[in-house]
Order: C-alpha cells, then structure tokens, then sequence
C-alpha cells in the first residue's frame, strides 16, 4: 500500500500529514499486531515513511531517525577524450538537455545537466566518449520509532533529483504496493515537477495537501492535473488551516468529486508545535482518531 503525500506548492503541511499519518498507522498496527514466531512478540514494523523531498529533505527534523545505512546515488555521465575527439558536433547535437556543447575547439560537459542517458556516448562516432560515475547525492535509511525510514539527500549545486527518488524507492517499497501488504507513506516534494512525478509514480493513492484559499485552489488544480489526469491515480484532499480562507476549495473539490478525507483547523498552537520540530499527534494526540479515519478512508477510497 503506497500513499504518496503531495501538494501543488510547500508550505501547506504536506510533511505534518505524512508525519503524523505514519506514526498514526504504525502505532494502531503494533496495537493489533499477533504474537509471532516462538518465542511470541510483536510483528516487525510494517510502516515505511519515505521522505522523497531529496532537495530539502525536512522528516528527519521531527522523527530523530537512527541511520542503519548509507549509500551514495551515481549517473553516468560522458567523459570525453580530446586526443580522439574529431570535433565534429555529433554528441552536441543529440543531447535534448544542452549538458555538451562544442564550444570552438572544445566539447564541454556540464555534469549537473546531464541526464545520464548515455546518447551522445552511443552516437559518437569516433568512440572518443567514455562514460564516468557522477555521484548526485546520499539514500540513508533507519527507524525512528516503530517507523521504517528513508531520505535522500540532493548534493548541493546538483540539478537531478529523480534518479536519487527512483533509487531510494527501488530500494524501499518492495513488497508494499496494493491492499493487504506493508504501508509505505512517500512525502513527496511540493510542486508539480519531474521529482514530483517520479514520487507519485506507482502509488496506490495519492493524497493532496492543500489550504482553502485562491493560492491553494491554484495549485492543488495542478496537482490533480498530474495525478490524476496525467498518472489516472486516485485522490483525496486534506484540507489544513481550515477556516483561514473561502469555500473556491470545498466547491472545486464538489465540481470534481474530489473527496475532502480531513480537515486540521487553522490553530495558533499548532503552527508553535510543529515549528519546534514536535509532530502533530506527538504534540496534541486527540488528533490521533482523526488520522486513524483517514487511513480508513484511503483504504476505502483505493478499494472501490
Ligand atoms: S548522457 Fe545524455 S544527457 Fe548526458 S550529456 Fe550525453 S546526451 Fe546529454
Ligand atoms: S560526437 Fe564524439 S567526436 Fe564528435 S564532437 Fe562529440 S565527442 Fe567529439
């Protein structure tokens, strides 16, 4: 069961949900989890929560998680051999991202560009192209609490974060798409971009974050655009800082048969917990049966 945790800009409590979703669900399982094996005790915990926000990876603030591993994350990117380079433009030329250039008498390769798809390297006829390891950024991954945990970590001046995004879920949800298998919750970056994509990418549901007011309205429209019009994912919509704006959210939401699974009023006291790095259902557990509902209301949503 993959929920990815997604909202069309940042700053609307996308993390907060995902956070405090995870440690919701984890909690309520180890409660019904069977005693297992001979000497009894409770089921390993079933529960992932993947921070897929590789650019500024922020669930580690409030979970304290402890790294078991770490792994950098590569490309290949071309190298080029000036002493059989013929300076013919070949490579230039079949590079849709612009990262080689022949520049005079010399081909450049700007790395962080680079898409690692290996054309121009293919299509050099000269063989004067090899192609070399770029390391984009770290997988770490751990347990905070009864959470399983992974995040990724973008190299600073790097521009590629969906390869460190397929990696950290090739390697982190085996076994965990569809009804009855482990639960995977990915916090997604905000926005509606490549990354964003790649995270949504194979999940069973996707959840919308949004506030009601015209900004949010905006760009929770584009969000449903990519995942459910362009990914024919299901969705749902967590409304935050209910009360703040309009009803454009509530109608949207009606006009397109969005069901609205939550809403987390607009509360000074809230704003204060989360900004001192507390969770949600840490700081104020009676929200608790609220994420409970949710979970139940996904799992009812991704069966019809
Ligand atoms: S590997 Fe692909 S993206 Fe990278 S420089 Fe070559 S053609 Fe461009
Ligand atoms: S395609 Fe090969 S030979 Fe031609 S400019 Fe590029 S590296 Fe040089």
């Amino acid at each position: 069961m993959i929920i990815a945790v997604a909202s069309g800009k940042g700053g609307t409590g996308k993390t907060t949900v995902a956070v405090s979703l995870a440690l919701t669900v984890a909690a309520e399982r180890e409660c019904t989890s069977a005693p297992s094996g001979p000497s009894g005790g409770n089921v390993a915990p079933t529960v992932r929560l993947i921070d897929c926000d590789v650019e500024e990876p922020n669930v580690a603030l409030f979970l304290h998680p402890v790294i078991h591993a770490r792994r950098s994350v590569s490309i290949l990117v071309p190298q080029v051999d000036s002493g059989v380079c013929t300076l013919c433009g070949r490579c230039a030329e079949v590079c849709a991202y612009h990262a080689i250039v022949l520049a005079g008498k010399v081909v450049l390769v700007f790395d962080e560009m680079c898409h690692g798809c290996g054309s121009c390297c293919v299509q050099c006829p000269a063989s004067a192209i090899r192609e070399v390891p770029h390391v984009l950024g770290t997988v770490e991954s751990g347990h905070a609490g009864p959470l399983l945990f992974a995040h990724g970590i973008l190299n600073v001046g790097e521009a590629m974060g969906v390869p460190l995004i397929r990696a950290l879920k090739q390697e982190h949800l085996a076994g965990c798409a569809g009804l009855g298998s482990d639960v995977a919750i990915l916090d997604a970056p905000p926005g509606t971009s490549c990354p964003v994509v790649q995270t949504m990418h194979g999940a069973d549901f996707v959840l919308l974050v949004t506030e009601p007011t015209p900004f949010g309205l905006h760009d929770l429209r584009l969000a449903v655009e990519v995942a459910r019009g362009e990914l024919g994912l299901p969705v749902g919509v967590v409304v935050n800082r209910d009360g703040c704006g309009d009803a454009g959210v509530d109608d949207y939401c009606a006009s397109e048969s969005i069901p609205i699974l939550m809403r987390l009023p607009l509360d000074r006291a809230i704003a204060e917990a989360i900004a001192g790095g507390q969770t949600l259902v840490g700081a104020f557990p009676q929200y608790r049966p609220s994420f409970v509902a949710l979970y139940s209301a996904i799992l009812a949503q991704v069966a019809r």
